[in-house]
């Protein structure tokens, strides 16, 4: 019994060395940002001014700065990180560190009853590359029907407008010049355990569809009976992490795009109380004033984009004036939230194990083999395999309806480290054990 226990030692020495560098090399860059960066913005003005530097900010802000002629600067509240933070097995170790807003939910009367004050934790990436730096690399575009052609008022665009954008993305800034180039993303995953292989075995038997490409085949389901189930296609390139910030800013620098690391934004300001032009800040303590010539992109998240515009004073009037916020426009900010919610199902026994085990986590070989050929556990996504399932109904056309569910399949659970690093950041009660 104690000999078990002591063979997980390594495991959590090796992920409180993970922590420790995270925290270090977060305190050496807000220093070395602080006192030798050479972000220091002179100018006042700039033509854009975008304000997050995340998923959407990132490619906003690159998107402009291909006028030559403006400004653009990209302001973010977190800071750059290095090189190690692209190893895909090392995500879950993001949630709860520098680099998470750590938002934690309300706490709930009937719900999360099995975490700490019945809250939930929210992840966001608060670091240059925003949620696109910590998140679980899946590339799953949506569904077109639903996700995005019902978003239009009137007929405003069509699914060859979306597929246009997103084969522009995935190819990122050398799609004009070469449209046949290799998309970013992996079809599948860079490694999986043999539960994915099992998993489709089994999805294929129950007659749903396994032999189809989430993102290729019009992305809508192609639905035989209710379904479809493959491999996951992953954001990760030569097995490492690849964000907006890698896409965007690393591969191509532009001279005209300043980007601010450590600032974050506290208000935006308007000219005549109505035009947004320029916003407020606070970088190590002081507070700056920057202005926009032509927009102010706002681009902090869900949750924060719309806390700065409530203190900026858009929003709902009667929030607003208790709190003694000046009403510059009355909207309905902060509302109609839409986000998913994930339960994990992490009861299955095997006859042996077959998921990811903490031995993966440390072998020698599995390190070389993602320092020196990009393969092998440690370029593992997190997810092997999706499924898109709907729920029978008399009254759905399945040929455009949206999923009801989407099955993923993570080969761990909190029980894979012993405690070590899951069961923790997940924000369990220990009586949940
Ligand atoms: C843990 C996790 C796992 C996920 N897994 C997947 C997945 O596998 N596949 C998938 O498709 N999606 C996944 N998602 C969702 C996806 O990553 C997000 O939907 C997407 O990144 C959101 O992009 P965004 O630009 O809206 O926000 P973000 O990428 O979060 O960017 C917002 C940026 O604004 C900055 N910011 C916020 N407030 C301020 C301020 N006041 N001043 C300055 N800067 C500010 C933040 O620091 C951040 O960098 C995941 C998300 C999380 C958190």
């Amino acid at each position: 019994m104690y000999y078990q226990a002591l063979i997980y030692i390594p495991y959590a020495i090796l992920v409180n060395i993970f922590a420790s560098y995270m925290l270090t090399e977060y305190w050496l860059n807000v220093i070395l940002d602080k006192y030798v960066g050479d972000e220091h913005i002179i100018t006042r003005y700039f033509d854009h001014i975008v304000v997050g530097g995340g998923t959407a900010g990132i490619a906003v802000a690159s998107r402009l700065a291909e006028n030559e002629a403006h400004t653009v600067l990209l302001i973010e509240a977190g800071p750059k990180v290095s090189l190690l933070h692209d190893i895909p097995l090392a995500t879950p170790m993001f949630q709860k560190s520098p680099i998470d807003w750590k938002h934690q939910t309300e706490s709930q009367l009937d719900a999360c009853l099995a975490m700490k004050n019945n809250s939930s934790q929210w992840p966001a990436g608060k670091v240059l590359g925003g949620s696109s730096r910590i998140n679980f690399n899946i590339h799953v575009r949506g569904h077109i029907s639903t996700d995005y052609l019902s978003w239009q008022s009137e007929q405003d665009w069509t699914k060859e407008d979306v597929l246009y954008y997103f084969n522009k993305y995935e190819k990122a800034d050398t799609y004009n010049r070469s449209p046949n180039i290799k998309q970013f993303f992996s079809h599948q995953p860079t490694h999986v355990t043999p539960i994915a292989t099992a998993i489709l075995k089994a999805a294929n038997d129950l007659d749903f569809n396994t032999s189809f490409d989430m993102n290729n085949d019009g992305f809508h389901i192609s639905r035989r009976d209710g379904g479809s189930f493959s491999l996951t296609p992953v954001s990760i390139r030569t097995g490492a992490r690849l964000s907006a910030e890698h896409l965007y800013l690393k591969s191509r620098k532009k001279k005209n795009l300043t980007v601010l690391t450590n600032a974050l934004v506290t208000k935006v300001l308007f000219k005549h109380n109505f035009e947004a032009n320029g916003v407020m800040y606070n970088r190590f303590d002081q507070v700056y004033k920057v202005h926009a010539l032509k927009s102010v992109v706002m681009s902090a998240g869900t949750l924060n984009t719309a806390k700065i515009l409530l203190l900026s004073g858009i929003g709902p009037a009667n929030q607003l004036k208790p709190l003694k916020i000046p009403v510059i426009a009355d909207l309905s900010v902060g509302e109609n939230l839409q986000d998913h919610i994930i339960t994990g199902l992490d009861m299955i026994t095997l006859e042996k194990s077959l998921d990811l085990t903490f031995k993966d986590f440390i072998s020698p070989i599995n390190i070389f083999k993602y320092f020196f050929k990009g393969t092998g556990t440690w370029t593992h996504p997190g997810c092997e395999a999706v499924g898109l399932l709907q729920l029978p109904s008399d009254k759905k056309n399945y040929s455009v309806s949206s999923p009801d569910l989407q099955f993923m399949l993570l080969p761990y659970g909190v029980s894979s480290d012993a405690g070590a690093a899951y069961f923790n950041h997940l924000n369990f009660k220990n009586e949940s054990a």
